[in-house]
């Protein structure tokens, strides 16, 4: 069974309630709302039929919602045709017009600006005294659309990161009770205390997870990763700010740093790129895809592939053949994801103790999770079977969907944990998962927020 999680983006080539079906059907365990694209008309629909998706496939399927941050956008109005090696101005009345502060402020000669996602760079050549006038010379052919990004090579826009439609966007989040929240663009510890706060007001309780996306979130990862739930490395936007051959190095250094904190990790963007317009991936990208689930990921997110790929499903079945095959061929040759520098709590090395006992005993561990940290601290180590976790609210029973081995199993509550346990065994037994003979670990946590007895029952 496949242990590695996949989710996918919603976009205009999926915004249709049977495509996303044949998604989850074909193997998506969670789905990405970006907040960029799209207006909340059109996310409140897309959720309503994945609540409906759920009932209807008997799954519990979390819900991403990605807010995009702040983004600097040239105001120009129409086409400006680029030429290599030409001089062109950027200010805020001739030009090419970008009218926030913060670009200014931040820029330097030598600097390199990106435009259209970096199909168009330019180098800073000079800037006025007063810097309001950035003389640049483009290194290549194009055509500046309107209303294209424009960033400067591997800096940050200053000032408040959040805007007020991210602000309406967490709002929207709250309100309609999304598992998960992706933040563009992190740049230290201030702005996720700032999104913590703004979610806490509103009454939510998502998992946060920071998009790792330029140098500055490299260079502050350790507080970063502190403050979040999880960590997605972004290569889309990563790929622009830091050199492409760096690439490689800054996904392993996000995945070490993620899993050394017992942190969710998530790969995404250019997976199964060339399916956007192909039926097969590239014998790369099914490499690629293998590194990451050795590396210790415990999702990976599918972005332009299925938001606006033309097969969508398609590239969820191939993620699922790719990931379920490296799942099977890792079983004992990994016995464990851990290395001596994780940090852990006493019941995280008590979780850690669980997962080697269960790998001797070739035992099946059926665990319960109330809030989602046993089921975190389980999932962590990357066991090499999966593991059914009951929990009593089915919004957990979402957020959990995305680690990596768990199978999250709703039950109603009952006074007495260890009856839901047997509920859940009994279930797992009828549908034919478990087995007379099979060795079943029970793992809980009494207390708030711990994970602290095992037991054992040959069944
Ligand atoms: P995006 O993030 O799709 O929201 O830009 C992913 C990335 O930058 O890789
Ligand atoms: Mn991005």
């Amino acid at each position: 069974m496949r242990r590695t999680k996949i989710i996918a983006t919603i976009g205009p080539s999926s915004s249709d309630k049977q495509v996303i079906k044949a998604m989850v059907k074909a193997g998506a365990d969670a789905l990405r709302i970006n907040f960029a694209h799209g207006d909340h008309r059109l996310f409140k629909r897309i959720v309503e039929w994945i609540r409906q998706i759920e009932e209807e496939t008997d799954q519990y399927i979390p819900i991403i919602g990605d807010i995009q941050t702040k983004v600097i956008r040239v105001k120009n109005r129409e086409n400006i045709e680029i030429l290599k090696g030409r001089r062109y101005i950027i200010s805020k009345d001739e030009g090419i017009i970008v009218d926030e502060d913060g670009f200014y402020s931040n820029i330097d000669v030598g600097d390199h600006i990106l435009l259209d996602d970096g199909l168009i760079e330019m180098e800073v050549e000079k800037i006025d005294e007063k810097k309001q006038r950035i003389y640049v010379t483009s290194l290549v052919n194009g055509v500046l659309k309107p209303n294209k990004k424009i960033i400067i090579k591997g800096k940050t826009g200053g000032g408040e990161l959040l805007t007020d439609k991210d602000i309406a966007d967490l709002k929207f989040s709250i309100e309609n009770q999304l598992e998960y929240i992706a933040i563009s663009m992190v740049r230290g510890k201030e702005d996720l205390k700032r999104v913590r706060g703004i979610v806490e007001d509103l009454g939510g309780e998502p998992w946060i997870i920071s998009k790792i996306e330029h140098p500055q979130s490299l260079e502050r990862l350790d507080e970063i990763t502190k403050e979040s739930d999880g960590l997605l490395v972004a290569r889309g936007d990563l790929g622009q700010h830091i050199d492409l051959e760096e690439i490689p190095v800054v996904q392993k250094e996000i995945i070490e740093t993620g899993s050394r904190y017992g942190k969710i990790t998530i790969l995404a963007t250019q997976l199964l790129e060339s399916m956007i317009n192909s039926e097969t991936p590239t014998r790369a990208e099914v490499t690629d895809l293998f590194n990451a689930v050795e590396e210790g990921v415990d999702a990976i997110m599918l972005t332009g592939e299925t938001a606006i790929g033309r097969y969508p499903v398609e590239t969820i079945r191939w993620a699922d053949r790719i990931l379920s095959f490296v799942d099977r061929y890792l079983e004992g040759r990994r016995a464990i994801h851990y290395k001596p520098d994780f940090i852990e709590t006493l019941y995280d090395k008590f979780a850690r103790g669980v997962i080697y006992i269960s790998n001797i005993l070739e035992g099946r561990i059926v665990g319960f999770t109330k809030g989602g940290n046993t089921a975190r601290r389980l999932s962590r180590y990357k066991p090499n079977k999966p593991l059914w976790i009951a929990t009593t609210r089915q919004y957990i029973a979402r957020k959990i969907n995305i680690l990596y081995g768990i199978k999250p199993m709703y039950t109603e509550n009952h006074e007495d944990i260890m009856k839901i346990l047997i509920k859940t065994k009994d279930k797992l037994l009828e549908q034919g998962i478990l087995h007379h003979g099979d060795i079943v670990i029970y793992v809980i946590g009494m207390r708030k927020e711990t994970t602290d007895v095992m037991r054992f029952e040959i069944i």
